[in-house]
Protein backbone atom coordinates (compact mmCIF):
# COMPACT_ATOMS: atom_id res chain seq x y z
CA UNK A 1 0.00 0.00 0.00
CA UNK A 2 2.91 2.02 0.78
CA UNK A 3 4.57 1.56 -2.12
CA UNK A 4 1.56 2.26 -4.45
CA UNK A 5 1.14 5.47 -2.71
CA UNK A 6 4.15 6.55 -3.28
CA UNK A 7 3.72 5.47 -6.73
CA UNK A 8 0.71 8.07 -6.97
CA UNK A 9 2.46 10.35 -5.98
CA UNK A 10 5.43 10.41 -8.20
CA UNK A 11 4.78 7.70 -11.05
CA UNK A 12 3.45 7.37 -14.21
CA UNK A 13 0.16 8.06 -14.76
CA UNK A 14 -2.52 5.55 -14.18
CA UNK A 15 -6.27 4.52 -13.23
CA UNK A 16 -6.65 2.63 -9.76
CA UNK A 17 -7.21 -0.46 -11.89
CA UNK A 18 -3.47 -0.17 -13.22
CA UNK A 19 -4.86 1.58 -16.85
CA UNK A 20 -1.94 3.79 -18.19
CA UNK A 21 -2.59 7.52 -19.07
CA UNK A 22 0.88 8.69 -19.51
CA UNK A 23 0.69 12.50 -18.15
CA UNK A 24 2.63 15.06 -20.35
CA UNK A 25 4.19 18.45 -19.56
CA UNK A 26 3.27 21.91 -21.94
CA UNK A 27 6.49 23.36 -22.30
CA UNK A 28 8.03 26.46 -24.17
CA UNK A 29 12.11 25.25 -23.68
CA UNK A 30 13.72 22.73 -21.35
CA UNK A 31 13.69 25.23 -18.74
CA UNK A 32 10.15 23.52 -18.35
CA UNK A 33 10.69 20.20 -18.48
CA UNK A 34 10.64 18.61 -14.85
CA UNK A 35 11.21 15.15 -13.69
CA UNK A 36 7.75 14.35 -12.71
CA UNK A 37 6.44 14.54 -16.94
CA UNK A 38 6.72 11.08 -18.96
CA UNK A 39 7.40 13.16 -21.39
CA UNK A 40 6.53 16.50 -23.79
CA UNK A 41 2.65 16.58 -25.15
CA UNK A 42 3.70 19.80 -26.35
CA UNK A 43 6.65 21.91 -26.80
CA UNK A 44 5.56 25.62 -28.27
CA UNK A 45 8.08 26.79 -30.60
CA UNK A 46 7.06 30.58 -30.82
CA UNK A 47 9.78 31.52 -28.39
CA UNK A 48 11.81 31.26 -31.39
CA UNK A 49 10.28 33.46 -34.21
CA UNK A 50 8.30 36.19 -31.51
CA UNK A 51 9.47 39.09 -31.80
CA UNK A 52 12.21 39.14 -34.51
CA UNK A 53 12.54 40.70 -37.80
CA UNK A 54 14.06 37.59 -39.63
CA UNK A 55 13.12 33.92 -39.18
CA UNK A 56 15.53 31.68 -37.17
CA UNK A 57 17.82 30.33 -39.40
CA UNK A 58 17.68 26.29 -39.62
CA UNK A 59 21.34 25.88 -37.77
CA UNK A 60 20.09 28.11 -34.66
CA UNK A 61 16.80 26.02 -35.05
CA UNK A 62 18.38 22.76 -34.64
CA UNK A 63 20.74 24.26 -31.31
CA UNK A 64 17.43 25.00 -29.70
CA UNK A 65 15.12 22.27 -30.32
CA UNK A 66 18.51 19.25 -29.95
CA UNK A 67 18.79 21.47 -26.39
CA UNK A 68 15.23 20.44 -25.47
CA UNK A 69 14.97 16.97 -27.09
CA UNK A 70 18.08 15.86 -25.34
CA UNK A 71 16.84 17.04 -21.76
CA UNK A 72 14.23 14.49 -22.49
CA UNK A 73 16.48 11.96 -22.37
CA UNK A 74 14.86 9.04 -24.26
CA UNK A 75 10.74 10.00 -23.51
CA UNK A 76 8.76 11.86 -26.11
CA UNK A 77 8.65 14.71 -27.08
CA UNK A 78 5.44 16.28 -29.28
CA UNK A 79 6.29 19.29 -30.97
CA UNK A 80 4.13 21.89 -32.26
CA UNK A 81 5.19 23.79 -35.86
CA UNK A 82 4.81 27.36 -35.66
CA UNK A 83 1.65 28.74 -34.25
CA UNK A 84 1.52 32.58 -35.79
CA UNK A 85 -0.21 34.58 -37.76
CA UNK A 86 -2.45 38.00 -37.53
CA UNK A 87 -2.83 37.39 -33.72
CA UNK A 88 0.58 37.08 -33.20
CA UNK A 89 2.45 38.60 -36.37
CA UNK A 90 5.75 37.64 -37.37
CA UNK A 91 7.09 40.31 -39.87
CA UNK A 92 9.07 37.81 -41.73
CA UNK A 93 5.69 36.26 -42.87
CA UNK A 94 4.69 39.41 -44.98
CA UNK A 95 1.03 39.10 -43.75
CA UNK A 96 -1.67 41.46 -44.37
CA UNK A 97 -3.43 42.81 -41.69
CA UNK A 98 -6.72 41.04 -41.03
CA UNK A 99 -10.36 42.06 -39.67
CA UNK A 100 -10.33 38.66 -37.69
CA UNK A 101 -7.14 36.74 -36.68
CA UNK A 102 -8.19 34.72 -34.87
CA UNK A 103 -9.96 33.04 -38.12
CA UNK A 104 -7.33 34.18 -40.48
CA UNK A 105 -3.72 33.19 -41.32
CA UNK A 106 -2.31 31.52 -38.62
CA UNK A 107 -1.39 28.00 -37.87
CA UNK A 108 -0.32 26.04 -40.74
CA UNK A 109 -2.27 28.39 -42.65
CA UNK A 110 0.92 30.69 -42.97
CA UNK A 111 3.12 28.12 -45.38
CA UNK A 112 -0.05 28.63 -47.86
CA UNK A 113 1.58 32.59 -48.36
CA UNK A 114 5.31 31.10 -47.21
CA UNK A 115 6.16 27.34 -46.88
CA UNK A 116 9.61 27.88 -46.39
CA UNK A 117 9.09 28.29 -42.99
CA UNK A 118 7.63 25.56 -42.28
CA UNK A 119 10.22 23.27 -44.33
CA UNK A 120 13.04 24.71 -42.90
CA UNK A 121 11.11 24.13 -39.23
CA UNK A 122 11.05 20.72 -40.24
CA UNK A 123 14.36 20.66 -41.62
CA UNK A 124 15.72 22.11 -38.50
CA UNK A 125 13.60 19.41 -36.17
CA UNK A 126 14.68 16.31 -37.84
CA UNK A 127 18.47 17.06 -37.51
CA UNK A 128 18.32 17.52 -34.29
CA UNK A 129 15.86 14.15 -33.44
CA UNK A 130 18.38 12.55 -35.46
CA UNK A 131 21.55 13.28 -32.87
CA UNK A 132 19.21 12.58 -29.89
CA UNK A 133 17.34 9.74 -27.80
CA UNK A 134 14.24 11.38 -27.52
CA UNK A 135 10.85 9.78 -29.26
CA UNK A 136 10.03 13.23 -31.37
CA UNK A 137 6.37 13.80 -32.66
CA UNK A 138 5.66 16.24 -35.05
CA UNK A 139 2.07 18.27 -35.27
CA UNK A 140 0.48 20.87 -36.81
CA UNK A 141 -1.74 23.41 -35.17
CA UNK A 142 -4.68 25.29 -36.74
CA UNK A 143 -6.14 22.57 -39.28
CA UNK A 144 -9.47 22.48 -40.38
CA UNK A 145 -9.67 19.38 -43.37
CA UNK A 146 -8.12 16.19 -43.90
CA UNK A 147 -6.38 17.89 -47.31
CA UNK A 148 -4.16 19.63 -44.84
CA UNK A 149 -3.86 16.94 -42.65
CA UNK A 150 -2.24 14.38 -45.41
CA UNK A 151 -0.55 17.49 -46.89
CA UNK A 152 1.48 17.90 -43.43
CA UNK A 153 1.81 14.02 -42.57
CA UNK A 154 4.02 14.35 -46.03
CA UNK A 155 6.24 17.48 -45.30
CA UNK A 156 6.58 15.52 -41.69
CA UNK A 157 7.35 11.81 -43.22
CA UNK A 158 9.43 13.72 -46.45
CA UNK A 159 11.91 15.29 -43.77
CA UNK A 160 12.55 11.68 -42.44
CA UNK A 161 10.37 12.08 -39.28
CA UNK A 162 8.46 9.13 -38.54
CA UNK A 163 5.63 10.50 -36.63
CA UNK A 164 3.19 13.05 -38.17
CA UNK A 165 0.18 14.68 -36.40
CA UNK A 166 -2.02 17.08 -36.29
CA UNK A 167 -4.16 19.11 -33.26
CA UNK A 168 -8.05 18.96 -32.99
CA UNK A 169 -8.66 22.60 -32.33
CA UNK A 170 -11.40 23.53 -35.18
CA UNK A 171 -14.68 22.25 -34.65
CA UNK A 172 -14.74 20.99 -38.27
CA UNK A 173 -11.50 19.03 -37.57
CA UNK A 174 -13.43 17.22 -34.19
CA UNK A 175 -16.28 16.37 -36.74
CA UNK A 176 -14.17 15.24 -39.16
CA UNK A 177 -11.71 13.31 -36.83
CA UNK A 178 -11.97 10.29 -38.57
CA UNK A 179 -10.96 11.38 -41.96
CA UNK A 180 -8.17 13.27 -40.25
CA UNK A 181 -6.88 10.74 -38.19
CA UNK A 182 -6.85 7.85 -41.32
CA UNK A 183 -4.17 10.58 -42.83
CA UNK A 184 -1.80 10.85 -39.93
CA UNK A 185 -0.19 8.64 -36.88
CA UNK A 186 -1.88 10.97 -34.46
CA UNK A 187 -4.12 13.94 -32.88
CA UNK A 188 -3.53 16.02 -30.00
CA UNK A 189 -6.92 18.15 -29.15
CA UNK A 190 -5.94 21.83 -28.18
CA UNK A 191 -8.97 22.36 -25.90
CA UNK A 192 -8.36 26.23 -26.00
CA UNK A 193 -9.19 27.03 -29.35
CA UNK A 194 -11.76 24.17 -29.36
CA UNK A 195 -13.60 25.87 -26.82
CA UNK A 196 -13.41 29.32 -28.41
CA UNK A 197 -14.24 28.16 -32.12
CA UNK A 198 -16.91 25.66 -31.02
CA UNK A 199 -18.70 28.58 -28.60
CA UNK A 200 -17.59 31.37 -31.00
CA UNK A 201 -16.39 32.86 -27.96
CA UNK A 202 -12.95 35.03 -27.72
CA UNK A 203 -10.26 33.24 -25.51
CA UNK A 204 -8.80 36.57 -25.00
CA UNK A 205 -11.98 37.88 -23.84
CA UNK A 206 -12.77 37.02 -19.65
CA UNK A 207 -16.41 38.20 -20.14
CA UNK A 208 -17.08 35.29 -21.68
CA UNK A 209 -15.32 32.95 -19.45
CA UNK A 210 -18.30 30.85 -19.21
CA UNK A 211 -18.86 30.06 -22.72
CA UNK A 212 -15.14 29.23 -23.01
CA UNK A 213 -15.72 26.42 -20.34
CA UNK A 214 -14.17 23.05 -21.70
CA UNK A 215 -17.58 21.38 -19.86
CA UNK A 216 -19.92 23.05 -22.47
CA UNK A 217 -21.69 20.11 -23.84
CA UNK A 218 -20.68 20.93 -27.35
CA UNK A 219 -17.52 21.26 -26.46
CA UNK A 220 -17.54 17.62 -24.62
CA UNK A 221 -19.22 16.07 -27.46
CA UNK A 222 -16.69 17.26 -29.95
CA UNK A 223 -13.99 15.97 -27.88
CA UNK A 224 -16.01 12.77 -27.19
CA UNK A 225 -15.85 12.29 -31.27
CA UNK A 226 -12.10 12.78 -31.32
CA UNK A 227 -11.71 9.90 -29.29
CA UNK A 228 -14.09 7.68 -30.35
CA UNK A 229 -12.34 7.74 -33.91
CA UNK A 230 -9.02 7.41 -32.04
CA UNK A 231 -10.57 4.05 -30.54
CA UNK A 232 -11.92 3.19 -33.72
CA UNK A 233 -8.78 3.52 -35.71
CA UNK A 234 -6.33 2.58 -32.81
CA UNK A 235 -4.60 5.83 -33.09
CA UNK A 236 -3.50 7.58 -30.34
CA UNK A 237 -5.36 10.74 -29.54
CA UNK A 238 -4.16 13.39 -26.57
CA UNK A 239 -5.33 16.40 -24.93
CA UNK A 240 -3.08 19.21 -25.12
CA UNK A 241 -5.02 22.01 -23.93
CA UNK A 242 -5.58 23.41 -20.03
CA UNK A 243 -8.56 21.22 -19.47
CA UNK A 244 -6.25 18.12 -19.12
CA UNK A 245 -4.78 19.74 -16.05
CA UNK A 246 -8.44 20.13 -14.57
CA UNK A 247 -8.19 16.84 -12.22
CA UNK A 248 -12.14 15.92 -12.62
CA UNK A 249 -12.16 16.77 -16.40
CA UNK A 250 -8.41 14.94 -16.60
CA UNK A 251 -10.59 11.60 -15.29
CA UNK A 252 -13.61 12.68 -18.04
CA UNK A 253 -10.82 12.32 -20.46
CA UNK A 254 -9.42 9.00 -19.17
CA UNK A 255 -13.00 7.57 -20.02
CA UNK A 256 -13.73 8.69 -23.10
CA UNK A 257 -9.99 6.69 -24.41
CA UNK A 258 -7.73 9.85 -24.19
CA UNK A 259 -4.12 7.76 -24.65
CA UNK A 260 -2.34 10.86 -23.27
CA UNK A 261 -2.49 13.82 -21.33
CA UNK A 262 -0.20 17.06 -21.60
CA UNK A 263 -0.78 20.16 -18.93
CA UNK A 264 1.62 22.14 -17.65
CA UNK A 265 3.90 21.09 -14.85
CA UNK A 266 1.78 22.46 -11.48
CA UNK A 267 -0.60 20.42 -12.52
CA UNK A 268 0.30 17.29 -12.82
CA UNK A 269 0.22 16.11 -8.65
CA UNK A 270 -3.37 16.78 -8.79
CA UNK A 271 -3.83 15.12 -11.80
CA UNK A 272 -2.06 11.96 -11.60
CA UNK A 273 -3.60 11.67 -7.69
CA UNK A 274 -7.60 11.97 -9.24
CA UNK A 275 -6.42 9.29 -11.29
CA UNK A 276 -5.08 7.34 -8.76
CA UNK A 277 -8.37 7.07 -7.14
CA UNK A 278 -10.57 5.53 -10.13
CA UNK A 279 -10.51 2.39 -12.02
CA UNK A 280 -11.26 3.30 -15.63
CA UNK A 281 -14.76 1.96 -15.26
CA UNK A 282 -15.13 4.63 -13.42
CA UNK A 283 -13.32 7.49 -15.54
CA UNK A 284 -15.98 5.23 -18.20
CA UNK A 285 -19.17 6.42 -15.91
CA UNK A 286 -17.67 9.83 -15.44
CA UNK A 287 -17.32 10.97 -18.58
CA UNK A 288 -21.21 9.05 -19.15
CA UNK A 289 -22.50 11.70 -16.56
CA UNK A 290 -20.39 14.51 -18.04
CA UNK A 291 -21.75 14.01 -21.80
CA UNK A 292 -25.16 13.53 -20.34
CA UNK A 293 -25.17 16.76 -18.32
CA UNK A 294 -27.55 19.70 -19.79
CA UNK A 295 -24.76 22.57 -19.27
CA UNK A 296 -21.10 23.10 -18.22
CA UNK A 297 -22.37 23.67 -14.47
CA UNK A 298 -24.33 20.49 -13.79
CA UNK A 299 -21.80 18.66 -16.07
CA UNK A 300 -18.96 19.49 -13.55
CA UNK A 301 -21.33 19.05 -10.35
CA UNK A 302 -22.35 15.54 -11.34
CA UNK A 303 -18.86 14.34 -11.81
CA UNK A 304 -17.23 16.24 -8.67
CA UNK A 305 -20.62 14.12 -6.35
CA UNK A 306 -20.22 11.42 -8.20
C1 LIG B 1 -4.97 24.95 -27.46
O1 LIG B 1 -5.45 25.70 -28.30
O2 LIG B 1 -5.68 24.29 -26.65
C2 LIG B 1 -3.52 24.76 -27.34
C3 LIG B 1 -2.99 23.81 -26.60
O3 LIG B 1 -2.72 25.61 -28.03
P1 LIG B 1 -2.48 27.15 -27.64
O4 LIG B 1 -3.03 27.37 -26.26
O5 LIG B 1 -1.00 27.36 -27.74
O6 LIG B 1 -3.24 27.86 -28.71
MG1 LIG C 1 -4.29 26.46 -29.92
Amino acid sequence: AERERNASLTGPGRTADGSAVPLLLNVGGAKDLVPDGEGVGLFRTEFLFLGRTAAPSVAEQETAYRELFEAAGDRKVVLRTLDAGADKPLPFLGLADEENPALGIRGLRTSRVDPTVLAEQLTAVSRAAATTDADVWVMAPMVATAAEAAEFAALVHEAGLPTAGVMIEVPAAALKARQILAAVDFVSLGTNDLSQYTMAADRMNGELADLLDPWQPAVLELVATVAAAGRELGKPVGVCGESAGDPLLACVYAGMGMTTLSMSAPSVAAVRAALAGRTLADCQRLAELALAAPDAESARRSVAEA
